[in-house]
């Protein structure tokens, strides 16, 4: 009730939800009921969850942020949606999102901005700016996010919060609408690192409907957080800091907050030690040949018959209807990359283009790989500024795409990443994020290191 309460007092502001459930006092009372009955309920049972609109659910609608899926309801839960309602939690409502988690401001949503809760002038990043606003103003206590390039830990580092991208394969993608196969994961966003890793907890781990679902035994990712608190693991912990990126592009407040950070861990008795990652810098390039080349193909299955809207055509053939539908469901941005998505598949280019960006991104893996045979962390900025104006930057793509500059290069090589806060910019005031990068599989480690610095 309190986070109804709270929604229905500063969500007219902050549009952090595009949707607010009708029955989660019944949700949280039956869960009351449960417990009382004795059965054994995760820690995190009765506690109010935020879902971002890119996960499907059979009690309210799935949207993905766009007008194609405008009242769309699912037939079934995402697996990390069932595995929250089986442990307790209750979902609360829909957040915001940049259509199809294609942005890195919520304004390219189909129904309008999300608000930074610090200034509601400035963007609360992208694509999972709801999520992100709704926690950072205490409408939920926690939320689900996913993380294609960075939209998880790009809005985290803009408002304050915990933001956690796990191990490619760690988290179920099933009953995500899917931007980028190869590079979407789901994540936890939380004001706090221990609450990521009991969300984390509870979504992980295989599932046979993902067929890049790991296999794997995970630890416990909230014993890890519980372990870091106490700051022992910074002694002689070896953070990677990466040399060829370079200080320009960066805010002074944003560069001087990560050095802060890295002073405080040096003081605490980490290591600070310099790697290479030479093509780190060409992520972006990449990644914006990759990720349009896979969302056109995911996004063909909006063909005016099995999902969502449909623009009839009088007298019109079935491609007129096709095309009339994908004209008017679709944003802007949506287009532009199923544009260059298709081009860059096409029939003489694809070696050019296609082949040419997974090169790339296995240089940048074969990076990674070097760099952790000598450290145990990577440190980085979340991302090169604090949160810019609404409209600052949304007629520039190449701006808005520069945002992921850290993060993108995370999900080119599948491993887990974690954006901290590490303070405000001493120039305006805005909250700052500390990304952690480590090996694939190693996401408690994440956890640990992230209790410790927070
Ligand atoms: N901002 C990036 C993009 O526009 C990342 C999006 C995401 O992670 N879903 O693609």
């Amino acid at each position: 009730q309190a986070h109804l309460d709270r929604i229905a007092a500063v969500d007219g502001d902050v549009h952090a939800f595009l949707h607010v459930s009708d029955h989660a006092l019944d949700v949280a009372a039956d869960i009351d009921r449960r417990r009382a009955g004795g059965e054994q309920l995760g820690g995190l049972a009765g506690v109010p969850l935020a879902i971002k609109d890119v996960l499907v659910t059979t009690d309210m609608p799935s949207t993905s942020g766009s007008k194609i899926l405008e009242g769309y309801m699912s037939p079934y839960d995402a697996t990390v949606v069932a595995r929250a309602r089986a442990a307790g939690l209750v979902p609360l409502g829909k957040t915001n999102m940049d259509e199809f988690a294609m942005g890195s401001s919520t304004e390219h949503s189909a129904y309008g901005p999300t608000h930074n809760p610090w200034d509601l002038d400035r963007i609360p990043g992208g694509s999972g700016g709801g999520s992100a606003a709704a926690v950072a103003a205490f409408e939920a206590p926690i939320a689900l996010g996913s993380d294609t390039g960075g939209s998880i830990r790009q809005p985290a580092h803009v408002t304050g919060t915990v933001g956690m991208k796990p191990t490619y394969g760690g988290v179920s993608r099933f009953g995500a609408i899917a931007l980028a196969s190869s590079l979407d994961q789901v994540g936890p966003v939380s004001r706090t690192v221990l609450d990521s890793a009991l969300l984390h907890d509870v979504i992980g781990g295989h599932d046979p409907h993902d067929s890049t679902s790991l296999t794997d035994a995970w630890p416990s990712f909230a014993a890890a957080a519980r372990e870091g608190a106490t700051g022992e693991v910074l002694k002689g912990l070896k953070v990677g800091v990466i040399a060829e990126l370079p200080d320009s592009g960066f805010q002074p407040g944003v560069s001087a907050s990560f050095r802060a950070a890295l002073a405080a861990m040096e003081a605490a008795g980490a290591e600070i030690v310099e790697v290479s990652a030479p093509h780190f810098e060409y992520g972006v390039a990449a990644y914006y040949l990759i990720l349009p080349a896979e969302a056109s193909s995911n996004l063909a299955k909006f063909d005016s018959v099995r999902f969502g809207m449909r623009v009839n055509v009088p007298g019109g053939t079935v491609e007129d209807v096709m095309a009339a539908t994908r004209d008017a469901g679709f944003g802007d941005e949506v287009k532009r990359r199923v544009i260059l998505g298709t081009y860059a598949l096409s029939a003489g280019y694809y070696d050019a283009y296609y082949g040419s960006a997974q090169k790339v991104r296995t240089l940048i893996q074969r990076d990674f790989d070097e760099a952790f045979a000598r450290v145990d962390v990577i440190a980085t900025p979340s991302a090169p500024t604090t949160a810019f104006k609404l409209g600052e930057k949304v007629d520039d793509p190449i701006q808005m795409y520069l945002n992921d500059v850290t993060t993108i290069p995370v999900n080119l090589a599948g491993v887990p990443g974690i954006s901290i806060p590490s303070g405000l910019a001493e120039e305006d005031g805005l909250p700052v994020g500390i990304q952690f990068i480590a090996p694939a599989r190693e996401d408690a480690r994440l956890y640990r290191v992230g209790a410790a610095v927070e």
